[in-house]
């Protein structure tokens, strides 16, 4: 059940171009999205629980700044002076106004977005042939039984390879010797009742606060 809810939000959060990656720290597996800009590749990855609701999560991202539609951007592709065509979609719902980075220096230097567009539908870029093989080849060497070996991840074979985290973990999952990362169901399982006692701690804590705020007023009344 669990399972393929989780799915369904990871297809939903693939399309705006967020991926998910698993990491493993102090021993522990952990759970992070990972945006990639279309234009210029950079990465930004944020921790979420498993159950963590994807529009939650897109929002986090806007807050720092990335933008998602046709495109996911980054930052600094996001801000106006970075684009070379003023051709903004009018989407400005924009509480986040106050993001003091507008004002960074001269984005002129930045070397220019790679010609191939990637398309709309997928902001998750196609690997070619010869990258597919890379990735392969050190999956063999690095990834069995639906997990990561010695402190490896897609991040550290992105790294070593050079080529966006997004397309290995795309290739990973698709791979048919390889595929999804297989969490440890007993820590699913854990993660899952962690994030429930998370919303009801939450939950009772506003109830808390109106409660309190309802005895202030009575007692300003007496
Ligand atoms: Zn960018």
């Amino acid at each position: 059940m669990a399972r393929s809810r989780s799915h369904e939000m990871n297809a939903e959060l693939e399309t705006q171009g967020i991926t998910l990656s698993h990491q493993v720290i102090n021993g522990k597996r952990v759970i992070f999205r990972v945006a990639t800009c279309t234009q210029c590749q950079s990465t930004e990855e944020n921790r979420f629980g498993a159950d963590f609701p994807p529009d939650a999560v897109i929002k986090r991202f806007k807050n720092s700044g990335w933008t998602f539609g046709k495109r996911t951007l980054c930052r600094s592709c996001s801000t106006p002076a970075a684009k070379p065509r003023p051709t903004v979609p009018t989407h400005q719902k924009d509480e986040t106004m106050t993001t003091p980075h507008a004002a960074k220096p001269a984005p002129a230097a930045k070397a220019p977005p790679p010609p191939a567009q990637p398309l709309a539908a997928s902001p998750v870029r196609t690997p070619t042939i010869a990258e597919v093989v890379r990735i392969v080849e050190k999956l063999d060497m690095v990834f069995s039984d639906g997990r990561y070996r010695n402190g490896h991840s897609d991040d550290t074979i992105a790294r070593e390879l050079n080529i966006p985290r997004a397309v290995v973990a795309k290739v990973r999952e698709e791979s048919p010797h390889h595929g999804p990362i297989q969490l440890d169901p007993e820590v699913v399982k854990l993660r899952e009742d962690v994030d429930a006692f998370q919303a009801m701690h939450i939950e009772a804590g506003k109830m808390l606060d109106e409660l309190r705020g309802r005895l202030v007023k009575l007692e300003g009344q007496r």
